[in-house]
């Protein structure tokens, strides 16, 4: 539409729309609840502040961080725009007048944290303005399948019946599983055929499983290679944040830190001196990030596996929003699902949300164990994209070496598998096939079994990597759980009968050095 096109020039000084851009902005414009999933960096912001700006009355925006909303106001303010936010981070004084200044139709945009909802003065502000939409930026919080999910969101679907005058409602999320987009369409009231989806793709990141390094040392490598380039490091834990920048900081790198155990004067400035190139680089944990539009990112290491799929594209995700290549490196070692286990353990969630959890956590780690190309990984767990296929730039695609037929072998673990009546886990399997001496497998009569040490020629270390990468390739299913109990699936009928072959690389997989974007 011509007029949308106009503000994105006039206000914004771009030329064009981004894909998805203009179909979400139509169909406001013809009064539509709409959902937008784009990829972070896709340009989500657009999407409501253009037709915010074509419409009549106020635009409300939620969103569940406060440092974003500042910075998304003095851009707006930058343009001209009448726009503010409400939250605690101002005076109750302040905050009266703001709402004052609302119900008068002073501003285009206003950009509120979910929990106003619940003052009873707010909702009566907001049934007195004259509202164009609402918008609920990161809407996957809303959902309890989402893995951020916040309550004080969900809350607010019943209250939007009470506020009248029929706004839009809009939804913008980078990060959502089917059924994460089911819930929030049927919750928020959008059609299916309203939601636009973008895909998830991001052609210019690349991914890098680093298994069995020295994790501070290929940091360091790393960033001598990559000198002058600006990056973030997440660590899974505050300890761990300390150690990475005490590191960083004793070796001269600018660098900025952020965690939840600092004060959040000293996170605004890390953030700051981040956000405006002071610093280069940002050792953190997942408290920092979300919302931040920092477009010249070139790399993010995670020194840790994260908590689930959704996370760890949610982070990496912040490389490269300028379009540019960049790398997303994770630096897996099998101690640290014991973090997240323990994390997960801790977390006040009920027993079904601990099982979703860990079952979340296990598709993790099978990324960090798959041998196939691992943007198709990512694409398949989003459910987008094909399910075969190879990127050509993830250290799985770079992979050199040879190929080698180990179904002869994987009949051996499958058959172990099933003699052992599909009762037990990796370790005490590996045992089994190595032959151990373990005094577990006497007590359980394992050692009596026709596949007690058929693997013994391989270390027990071995053994489990190959049963790691049977599961990592769904040759072998895990019943979901804290002690993950191996099952056999259909596919492990295929290779028990002779239908399918598995092959396996065996070398380690490559440095990310070996990418090669030309
Ligand atoms: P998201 O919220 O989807 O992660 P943003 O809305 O923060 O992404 O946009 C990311 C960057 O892309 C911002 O710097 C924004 O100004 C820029 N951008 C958005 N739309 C366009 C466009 N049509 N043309 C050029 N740049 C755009």
């Amino acid at each position: 539409m011509e007029k949308h096109l106009n503000i994105l020039q006039n206000y914004f000084g771009y030329t064009s729309f981004r894909p998805g851009q203009a179909e979400v902005i139509n169909n406001i414009d013809q009064g539509k609840n709409t959902l937008a999933v784009m990829p972070t960096g896709g340009g989500k912001s657009l999407c409501y502040q253009v037709p915010g700006l074509a419409m009549n009355g106020t635009a409300i925006i939620i969103s569940p961080l406060i440092s974003l909303m500042k910075d998304q106001v003095d851009g707006l303010h930058a343009l001209g725009v009448a726009a503010t936010y409400i939250n605690s981070s101002i005076s109750s004084a302040e905050q009266r007048q703001r709402l004052i200044a609302m119900q008068q139709n002073r501003y285009q945009f206003v950009y509120v944290a979910p929990e106003r909802f619940e003052s009873g003065s707010f909702i009566h502000a907001l049934q007195q303005t004259n509202l164009s939409l609402i918008a609920f930026d990161e809407a996957h919080c809303i959902s309890q399948w989402g893995h951020d999910f916040r309550p004080s969101y969900r809350s607010i679907v019943p209250i939007l019946q009470q506020i009248g005058g029929n706004p839009i409602i809009m939804g913008l999320t980078a990060t959502a599983t089917p059924e994460v987009i089911e819930d929030i369409q049927s919750l928020l009231h959008i059609a299916p055929a309203n939601t636009v989806h973008t895909g998830f793709e991001r052609k210019n990141l690349s991914f890098f499983i680093e298994k069995g390094v020295n994790k501070i040392d290929y940091i360091l490598s790393y960033l001598k290679k990559h000198q002058g380039e600006v990056g973030i490091i997440y660590a899974a834990t505050r300890k761990q944040v300390e150690y990475v920048y005490d590191v960083l900081n004793e070796k001269g790198y600018a660098v900025s830190k952020y965690h939840g155990g600092l004060s959040e004067q000293e996170r605004q400035a890390a953030q700051t001196a981040f956000i405006f190139d002071q610093t280069e680089l940002m050792v953190a944990t997942t408290a920092f990030g979300m919302g931040i539009d920092k477009s010249n990112v070139r790399f993010i290491i995670h020194y840790a596996i994260p908590m689930n799929m959704e996370s760890y594209y949610q982070e990496a995700g912040r490389a490269g929003r300028d379009g540019e290549p960049s790398n997303c490196v994770l630096l897996f070692s099998p101690q640290d699902i014991h973090t997240q286990k323990f994390l997960i353990e801790k977390s006040e969630m009920d027993e079904e949300g601990m099982q979703r959890e860990y079952q979340k956590l296990n598709k993790m780690v099978n990324y960090c164990r798959t041998q196939s190309c691992l943007n198709s990984y990512i694409l398949n767990y989003f459910q987008m994209g094909s399910a075969a296929g190879s990127c050509g730039r993830c250290s799985n695609c770079l992979q050199q070496g040879e190929l080698e037929d180990i179904t002869e072998e994987a009949q051996m673990i499958l058959s172990c598998v099933k003699r052992m009546r599909e009762r037990f886990g990796v370790g005490l399997t590996a045992k089994v096939l190595k032959g151990s001496k373990d005094k577990k497998l006497i007590q359980f009569g394992l050692t009596k079994l026709s596949t007690y040490g058929i693997l013994s020629k391989y270390t027990e270390k071995e053994i489990t990597e190959r049963i790691h990468f049977l599961l990592a390739e769904e040759c072998l299913a895990a019943e979901e759980g804290q002690f993950p109990i191996l099952k056999l699936n259909q596919k492990s009928m295929d290779i028990l009968t002779g239908k399918e072959n598995v092959t396996m690389f065996i070398q380690d997989v490559p440095t990310v050095e070996k990418a090669d974007y030309s």
